[in-house]
């Protein structure tokens, strides 16, 4: 029960009233965190900082929300466990329909509110638009990216791979600020 109330807590973060927003176009913003994945079963995103910009229109027909999500997740990625960093964009348009009507449109999603209140919830639908953003293989696109020590370890990749993937993240890491702290340490250390 205690659980139930947590999640039904968190779960009301992104709402609209629509009592309060009934006929005109209205503009809602809202950053979604990482605490807002915390509530679902799936906890596979382990990082978020996406923009939610919604636009309501609505009049005494109807309510529809045209919905744009851009940025970025952080995953795990399946190659390597490493994280794994997905832009996320998304434009979707949903009509808000009362809770019994039952409603089936080609043209927008469905998100059903309760008529007695007229509080539109949105955490849901924005919590499943960002999970359709990462239907993509979740791995790091170049395996050059992917943490050597774990592909090895998984035996993913062969020695000699593994060896040439070390020596190019060494080149890469290679950094003057580094090298001249290198240096100064070792002349301490004398
Ligand atoms: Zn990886």
């Amino acid at each position: 029960m205690h659980a139930d109330f947590i999640k039904m807590d968190i779960l009301n973060k992104y709402t609209i009233s629509r009592k309060e927003n009934k006929n005109g176009t209205y503009h809602f913003n809202y950053e979604i965190d990482a605490d807002a994945f915390k509530t679902f079963v799936e906890d596979e995103i382990k990082d978020a900082e996406v923009l939610a910009n919604v636009e309501m229109k609505s009049s005494s027909s109807e309510t529809i929300l045209q919905i744009n999500l851009t940025g970025k997740v952080t995953v795990e990625c399946d190659r390597c466990l490493d994280d794994l960093v997905i832009p996320v964009e998304f434009e979707g348009v949903a009509k808000a329909v009362y809770e019994g009507n039952e409603e089936s449109d080609e043209e927008y999603d469905i998100i059903y509110f309760s008529p007695e209140d007229e509080m539109i919830v949105l955490d849901e639908y924005l919590y499943e638009s960002i999970l359709l953003c990462l239907t993509t293989q979740k791995v790091h696109a170049d395996i050059s990216d992917c943490n050597p020590a774990m592909l090895e370890k998984f035996s993913i990749v062969s020695q000699e791979e593994f060896d040439n993937i070390t020596a190019q993240q060494q080149t890469m890491g290679e950094n003057p600020e580094f090298e001249k702290l290198k240096a100064l340490k070792n002349e301490m250390e004398k």
